[in-house]
């Protein structure tokens, strides 16, 4: 199961893969079954059951997503809010303090400020481009740090690198939500991180036909979220598993179209008279955009912008979309255009999205893999 290969694109299709192959199947079989027949002599630890994630499923999905970051261990989950919600309340208890990034995925947010005070868990924002003002957020149980790799909806990329050196000096848990980038364009454990998060909903499976999470990172610390997972049981479903690791042997291809598809989109949005700003960090005066090249092998497929004119601009572009499709979620083969406000966000009060600069008319789109001159094409003509 363990094999090393070098490189990520090897890797996709192999890691993981059963050694000898069951019954000469090529592609990794289903195994439906909910548990499993056991010898006498065996203890609880030789159980397997889907909810203990230890199917033979599961195993496969661990070792390649391992691989594919570079890190140790890795866990799949039934959803990416499974996997953040199990990882921070396997690392905190009440009484502990989390620094987090304020500018969040919504569902994140909305679990940090609105369930953990039935925890007593506490939390501060931290401005991740200002790295002098961290130390003064510290307590005395402050136990992690949490931040996303690329922000959701303003693709902004913060100080990733003092992220990671504050976490140490301060002996901070790392975590970071890994799903806007993938492990094609970033692999955060090669920079220190001690955890990587994703919705596999997202990039990881990319044919927007399931929900799945997992978090990577220190076989310890996947040790310590997979009893807290056991517990709170979401976990991933065998079939799940099986089209997620479908989905990843093509993750090179596709999120590499992406990157190169929303680089293209996004320099014709930033010069339409229609537009007022495009947020992409490929984008040379984007202010991300030095970090991002240097810390990216690719800008993502990711692109957020600002109409003229207001509200009806934006329900005319809707209404004048074709090929594009108006709907929530990201990272699939189809190009996608949602409003923030009305979705991902749609949980902030007006003035919190305000403070966090999301604007009611702010676009989102996530870049699919069709032929990039249709899409534009379609932008074209819904713009005009
Ligand atoms: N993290 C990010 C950055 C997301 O955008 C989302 C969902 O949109 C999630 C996590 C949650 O993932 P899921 O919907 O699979 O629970």
């Amino acid at each position: 199961m363990s094999k090393k290969y070098t490189q990520i694109d090897t890797k996709l299709i192999h890691s993981g893969e059963p050694t000898p192959r069951i019954l000469g199947a090529v592609s990794m079989p289903i195994f439906q079954t909910s548990m499993y027949e056991y010898r006498s002599g065996a203890d609880y630890h030789d159980i397997k059951y889907i909810r203990l994630n230890n199917t033979p499923n599961h195993i496969a999905l661990h070792t390649k997503l391992a691989c594919l970051e570079n890190a140790e261990s890795a866990l799949v989950t039934a959803s990416g809010m499974a996997a953040i919600s199990t990882t921070l309340l396997a690392i905190l208890s009440a009484g502990d303090h989390l620094l987090v990034q304020n500018c969040l995925y919504g569902g994140t947010l909305d679990f940090i400020t609105k369930d953990f005070p039935s925890f007593g868990i506490t939390y501060d924002f931290i401005d991740g481009n200002d790295p002098e003002s961290w130390e003064k957020k510290l307590k005395p149980k402050t136990r992690a740090i949490y931040v996303e790799t690329i922000t959701n909806p303003l693709l902004q990329v913060i100080d990733l690198e003092e992220i990671v050196s504050f976490s140490k000096q301060h002996k901070l848990i790392s975590i970071i939500d890994n799903t806007f980038a993938s492990p094609i364009n970033f692999r955060p454990s090669e920079l220190g991180f001690d955890l990587s998060l994703h919705s596999c909903t997202k990039y990881l499976n990319g044919h927007s036909d399931i929900v799945g999470g997992a978090v990577i990172g220190s076989s310890e610390l996947i040790t310590q979220i997979t009893h807290k997972l056991n517990h709170l049981g979401g976990s991933m479903d065998p079939h799940a598993c099986f089209l997620l690791q479908r989905g990843l042997k093509t993750l090179g291809l596709r999120v590499r179209q992406q990157n190169e598809n929303a680089n293209k989109i996004a320099h014709f949005l930033d010069k339409h008279q229609a537009v007022i700003k495009v947020n992409y960090p490929g984008l040379p005066g984007n202010p991300s955009y030095r970090r991002a090249s240097d810390l990216f092998e690719g800008f993502g497929g990711m692109i957020s912008f600002e109409l003229h004119g207001g509200i009806d601009s934006v329900n005319n572009f809707f209404d004048k979309i074709e090929l594009a499709i108006i709907a929530p979620s990201l990272g699939g083969i189809e190009t996608l255009v949602t409003r923030p406000a009305a979705t991902s966000h749609a949980g902030m009060s007006y003035k919190e999205r305000q403070q966090a600069g999301i604007s009611d008319t702010l676009i989102r789109i996530s870049t699919g893999i069709e032929a990039v001159e249709e899409i534009i094409a379609d932008f074209e003509q819904a713009l005009g």
